[in-house]
C-alpha cells in the first residue's frame, strides 16, 4: 500500500448529484479491479473511501455522489482541475476473481464503480463467458454510462445488462428494484456473484441468494 498524490485532470458531471473525476498519479500503481482509494481529504481533515471506476494505472476514474449535506463527497466533488489529494492505494478485497464461470453483477447508483472496472477487465482480458449487469437506479435522471454500457454490449455479445428503476416506468428498463431480478430462473446461469451499493441492497441480494440455495463463497460484495 501506498502514499501518494492524485491529481484532478478532468471532471464531468454524470447526472444532477453524480460527477466523474479522473486523477493522475506520477508514478503507475498496481489495482486489481474492485479496488479503491482512501482519500485524505485536506480541507476538513476527512477520510473518504471511493471504488476505482477504471484505471491504466496511472489515470483513476472515480464515480462520486455528491450526497447532501456529506462534507467528505461535497470536499472531493469541489475539487478543482489540477489540485491534488493525498490517497492510500491499493486497498480492499473485493476483488474480480480471474476464472470463466459466469458472473452477475449487482450494483446500485454509484456501486456501479468497482462493477465497472471489473466488468471492463473481464472484457479486456479476452474471457468469453456470460456476464450480466443489473444496474438499480430511482429515476431515468439517475442514469450514467448508458452510452459505455451499449459499446460494451456491442463489442462484447457475452454482455448484457439491465436498468432497474425503482420510482419510475420508462421504456427498455424494468420498474422495480434490483432484487426482483434474483429468481432461481435468472439465477441458474451464474456462478459468481458480485454486488455493491447499499447495505440494504447488499443485505437484501444476499440473502436471496443465499435463500436460492447459492454458496456464500460465491458471492462478493462491498457496501456504501
Ligand atoms: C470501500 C468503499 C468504497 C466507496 N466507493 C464509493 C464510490 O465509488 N462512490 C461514491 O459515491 N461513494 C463511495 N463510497 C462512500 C464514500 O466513502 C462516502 O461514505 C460518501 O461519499 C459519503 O461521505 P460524505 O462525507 O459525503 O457523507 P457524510 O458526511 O459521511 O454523511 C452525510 C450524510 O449522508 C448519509 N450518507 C452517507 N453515505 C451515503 C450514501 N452513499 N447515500 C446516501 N446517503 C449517504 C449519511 O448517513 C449522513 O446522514 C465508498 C465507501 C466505501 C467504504
Amino acid at each position: 500500500m501506498q502514499q501518494l498524490p492524485f491529481k484532478l485532470i478532468q471532471k464531468n458531471n454524470l447526472t444532477a448529484d453524480v460527477y466523474e473525476l479522473v486523477f493522475k498519479t506520477q508514478e503507475p500503481v498496481q489495482v486489481e479491479p474492485g479496488q479503491y482509494v482512501l482519500f485524505l481529504l485536506p480541507k476538513l481533515k476527512l477520510r473518504r473511501a471511493y471504488s476505482i471506476g477504471y484505471t491504466n494505472g496511472q489515470n483513476f476514474t472515480f464515480i462520486i455522489k455528491q450526497i447532501e449535506g456529506g462534507a467528505g463527497s461535497t470536499e472531493v466533488c469541489s475539487t478543482e482541475i489540477g489540485e491534488e489529494i493525498i490517497g492510500m492505494v491499493p486497498l480492499g478485497h473485493f476483488v474480480l476473481k480471474a476464472n470463466t464461470t459466469p458472473k452477475l453483477f449487482i450494483g446500485t447508483g454509484t456501486g456501479f464503480a468497482p462493477l465497472y472496472f471489473q466488468i471492463r477487465a473481464m472484457m479486456d482480458s479476452g474471457i468469453e463467458t456470460p456476464i450480466m449487469y443489473i444496474f438499480g437506479i430511482r429515476t431515468t435522471s439517475d442514469i450514467f454510462y448508458i452510452d459505455e454500457l451499449n459499446r460494451i454490449k456491442k463489442e462484447y455479445p457475452m454482455f448484457d445488462y439491465q436498468i432497474f428503476l425503482s420510482q419510475e416506468d420508462s421504456e427498455n428498463t424494468v420498474r422495480g428494484r434490483v432484487t426482483d431480478f434474483l429468481t432461481e430462473e435468472n439465477l441458474a446461469p451464474y456462478g459468481e456473484f458480485y454486488l455493491c451499493g447499499s447495505p440494504a441492497m447488499v443485505k437484501d441480494a444476499r440473502e436471496r441468494l443465499e435463500a436460492s440455495g447459492v454458496e456464500k463463497e460465491k458471492v462478493f460484495f462491498e457496501q456504501y
